[in-house]
């Protein structure tokens, strides 16, 4: 039996990335898991606050959150949906796991370093600034490999941004193995989809992210048609009026074409290049108007699910609620199997 494990940061609404790199793929997944596979999804707080977050937003971010997964699918009654910061034992895990991942693999992660290299630019000495820079920024992927190994999971459902991390989770889950014992954990894989890299908008060198600056480079499941479409005619190309995809050198219309690909069709083995080919002859506005039309027709239903449900606060609470506590039972069971293996069982 497989368990499906994924989580999500509080830190806005998902984009059009979150949702054809990895809420799409969860809700696939549930719908067709096997009567045995356990699927768990959450919210992580926790990693949330490895940036500076003002509590009150982050409470309302949180509950906006748990309404977005709702209103793209996630089914409460079949998918074990809580969140990570009510269950202690996801902490409790990975200060555990602090003590046997050395330095050296957490300096290597490319967050860690773009991070640390923002945090120098910023600074006038060339010197680290200190107040950028905590501690939990630099061991968010371990309190992630943490999240992953408490529930045992074996597949993880993330968008390309998390493959570094995935594979530093599964070297933590060999190292504890190999210093403690021969199978307490699996060795979780990722999947992925075909999506699995959504470029920003603005600036195509980067995916799409929650967190940049400029609202124009990501399209939310909240946005409505005219907010869809003037985001997709703003979208940054290039100079050249043929369409061709070519992700490398084109990487602003090859995002156009493979987020087109993605809500228009379920084939994962779609040639991108044959789409671009059907668009021979035509301009860039006329890819752009049936990329705006394509993602409307994705985006909408999910938008109208979601003033619906946001609106339910008590029904978000009672949900959120029976979520925490199974998923604490669950972590719970590991943590006494992990303490007792390290040498800290009850006296
Ligand atoms: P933040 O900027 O706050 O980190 P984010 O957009 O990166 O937000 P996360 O909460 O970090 O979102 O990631 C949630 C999931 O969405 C992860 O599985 C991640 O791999 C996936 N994801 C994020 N951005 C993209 C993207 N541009 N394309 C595909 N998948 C993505
Ligand atoms: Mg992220």
């Amino acid at each position: 039996p497989r368990v499906i494990f994924s989580g999500i940061q509080p830190t806005g609404i998902p984009h059009l990335g979150n949702y054809l790199g990895a809420i799409q793929n969860w809700v696939r997944l549930q719908n067709r898991a096997a009567p045995d596979d356990t699927i768990l999804y959450c919210i992580v707080g926790y990693h949330a606050i490895t940036l500076p977050q003002d509590p009150a937003h982050l409470e309302t971010e949180r509950l906006n959150m748990l309404a977005s997964l709702l209103a793209c699918g996630i089914n409460p009654k079949t998918s074990l949906l809580f969140n990570q910061d009510q269950v202690p034992e996801h902490a409790e895990l990975a200060w555990i796991l602090n003590c046997i991942t050395p330095m050296g693999w957490l300096s290597r992660m490319t967050t860690w370093k773009s991070k640390l290299a923002v945090a120098r630019n910023a600074s006038s000495e060339d010197e680290i600034n200190d107040s950028m820079l905590n501690l939990g920024l630099f061991a968010y992927p371990v309190l992630q490999a943490a999240d992953i190994m408490i529930h045992k999971s074996t597949h993880v459902p993330v968008g390309e941004d998390q493959t570094q991390h995935l594979e530093l989770a599964q070297d933590i889950a060999r190292a504890f193995n190999h210093k403690y014992s021969d199978d307490l954990f699996p060795t979780p894989q990722q999947l992925s989809t075909p999506t699995k890299r959504v470029l920003s908008l603005r600036d195509p060198t980067q995916k799409m992210s929650k967190s940049a600056p400029s609202d124009k480079s990501r399209i939310l499941i909240t946005d409505d048609p005219a907010a869809i479409t003037a985001k997709i005619r703003g979208a940054v190309t290039d100079s050249i009026s043929e369409i061709t995809y070519h992700p490398e050198r084109r990487p602003g219309v090859s995002n156009l074409i493979s987020i087109l690909a993605a809500c228009t069709s379920e084939e994962p083995n779609l040639d991108l290049g044959t789409i671009a080919r059907s668009y021979q002859g035509k301009r860039i506005q006329d890819l752009k108007q049936d990329v705006a039309d394509a993602v409307i027709a994705k985006i909408e239903p999910i938008r109208k699910e979601y003033e619906k449900i946001r609106a339910e606060s008590a029904w978000l609470r009672d949900v959120s609620d029976a979520g925490d506590t199974l998923a604490r039972e669950r972590a719970s069971r590991t943590m006494s199997e992990v303490k007792k293996t390290v040498g800290l069982a009850r006296m």
